[in-house]
């Protein structure tokens, strides 16, 4: 390998982090600047990871199996840690409910709730421990670019990175830069617009998130389960316990000066439930990615990660895990490309076929999103009457909530007609919906296996097309 191949990560979230992590630990010489400080990265609340990403990415996945019924236990991760980044508490079951709870689904969560901050502040030491450098109060302005203006010939050939103490800016060349700055993708939006990458995310691929960690006064005439309420305002609510002392809850609608602030709907939840106490213990709230990734990850010496790329899963706005995934699918490639001396998008390919389609996560997503886009205007009663039917049934909800898309079978069809036939506008819809899902599913895992520009154009525009039909 050569040593003087060097890497620069814009963001020090869990996707810069892992990236880093395993390039350095493969002796590349990387660097990431982040904006932020050590103490406060990441956020001050609890949030669910996916144990499959979390497993894929080295960690002990601890909890599989467990279930949440009974007495809360506290229970400990596989080191015997019960301060570690994983809360006391998880849950692989979980009841989700009809909007106005009138029937419930039991869904298993392939989840596990993790202390955001102590996560964070892991993933930064690991990548240190590996040799990758972590520069805090650093703050990357802008791409130094070279070549053309299309995906293939405009080359990425560093960073201006300011630090914010001295006020001092200057440039950083390298080999590879890669984007890890949160749904802002301060860098890949400065690429020229005809690379067909660039764009911004707009305001209706967010959701409004607000939770809290709360104390609990263990009164037993408020038996309240750790539950989501699916659909809620668009959205959706939930409380989770933490462990024998502590919950989280929160709500999340979507980004619509319509919809009622996530806040609100918390404090109507709390006012309701005596055993959530006043005390707070942590929490906080602000936008949530549930939007759409760009056609490509990759451009020459670029790569994009997290919710910069947005793999975030739509129906949740989770986007830890995938950042995660993200940040390790990407290493693998840019490994490969410095073994080769190589930096173009033909070198660097991998990390989009794998995302979108080897991995299948981005195909699920981009499904996922179709289903979004269409069915996000249902009605409260009309969810709700989806619930009863069990048209939206246990296994739907379970796959939606994890991140995965689902081909309708025949026999889920035919039970979806007996069970809708009374309500044909709402068919209409689940069905207009499913379609454009499949057909973006399909689409995505038929994502060029190798970079061709012509390749690449027209599977962008066909994706666009099919996105384009998904919105009013
Ligand atoms: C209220 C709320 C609740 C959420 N709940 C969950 C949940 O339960 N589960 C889940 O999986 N996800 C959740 N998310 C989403 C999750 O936080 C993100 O998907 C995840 O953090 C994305 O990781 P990332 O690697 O893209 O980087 P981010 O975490 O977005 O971090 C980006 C980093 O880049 C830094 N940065 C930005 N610009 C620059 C710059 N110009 N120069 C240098 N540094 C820069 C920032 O300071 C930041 O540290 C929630 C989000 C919100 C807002």
């Amino acid at each position: 390998m050569s040593d003087k191949f060097k890497v620069v990560v814009a963001g020090a979230g869990p996707g810069g982090c892992i990236f880093a992590r395993d390039l350095a630990k493969a002796g590349i010489d990387v660097t990431v600047y982040e904006k932020g400080e050590y103490e406060t990265i990441g956020h001050d609340w609890s949030d669910a990871m996916e144990r499959s990403a979390l497993a894929e990415t080295g960690f002990d996945a601890p909890f599989e199996g467990l279930l949440n019924t009974g007495p809360l236990v506290k229970i400990k991760d596989s080191t015997g840690n019960v301060t570690g980044i994983y809360e006391q508490h998880a849950y692989p079951y979980m009841e989700v409910w009809a909007p106005d709870y009138s029937s419930r689904k039991i869904v298993n969560f392939r989840y596990v709730t993790t202390d955001r901050r102590t996560l964070g502040k892991l993933l930064v030491d690991q990548a240190r421990q590996t040799g990758a450098k972590v520069l805090f109060r650093h703050e990357v302005l802008d791409l130094i670019l070279g070549g053309g203006s299309r995906l293939g010939n405009v080359e990425v050939k560093g960073i201006v990175v300011k630090d914010i103490e001295t006020g001092e800016t200057k440039s950083v060349q390298a080999d590879i830069v890669a984007d890890d700055t949160g749904f802002n993708a301060v860098l890949r939006t400065k690429l020229p617009e005809t690379t067909g990458i660039a764009r911004k995310f707009s305001s209706d691929e967010f959701a409004m998130v607000y939770r809290t960690v709360r104390k609990r006064d263990k009164n037993p005439i408020d038996p309240v389960n750790d539950h989501y309420r699916y659909g809620y305002n668009t959205g959706y609510q939930w409380i989770q316990y933490l462990n024998e002392d502590e919950i989280d809850t929160g709500a999340g609608v979507r980004h619509d000066p319509k919809n009622p602030d996530p806040k609100d709907i918390v404090k109507e939840f709390i006012s309701r439930h005596p055993s959530i106490s006043g005390e707070v213990v942590r929490g906080g709230g602000g936008l949530c990615l549930v939007g759409r990734s760009p056609a490509s990850l990759v451009a020459k010496g670029f790569v994009v990660i997290g919710d910069a790329a947005s793999q975030t899963i739509p129906m949740t706005g989770c986007g830890a895990g995938g950042a995660m995934v993200g940040g390790k699918y990407a290493a693998e490639a840019v490994l490969a490309a410095a073994q080769n001396g190589k930096t173009g998008c033909d070198a660097l390919w991998e990390y989009n076929f794998k995302w979108f389609a080897g991995s299948k996560r981005g195909a699920n997503y981009a499904g996922l999103t179709a289903l979004r886009n269409i069915l996000q205007d249902l009605t409260h009663e009309e969810i709700s009457f989806l619930f009863r039917q069990d048209i939206l049934n246990n296994e739907m909800l379970t796959n939606s909530i994890n991140g995965i898309f689902t081909m309708p079978d025949l026999l889920t069809m035919v039970k979806t007609l007996v069970g809708g036939i009374t309500r044909p506008a709402i068919l209409l819809k689940l069905n207009a919906a499913t379609t454009a899902g499949t057909k973006i599913f399909k689409h995505y895992m038929a994502y060029p296996g190798r970079w061709d520009a012509n390749l690449f154009e027209s599977w962008r525009l066909k994706a666009d097309k099919l996105f384009a039909a998904t919105v009013k």
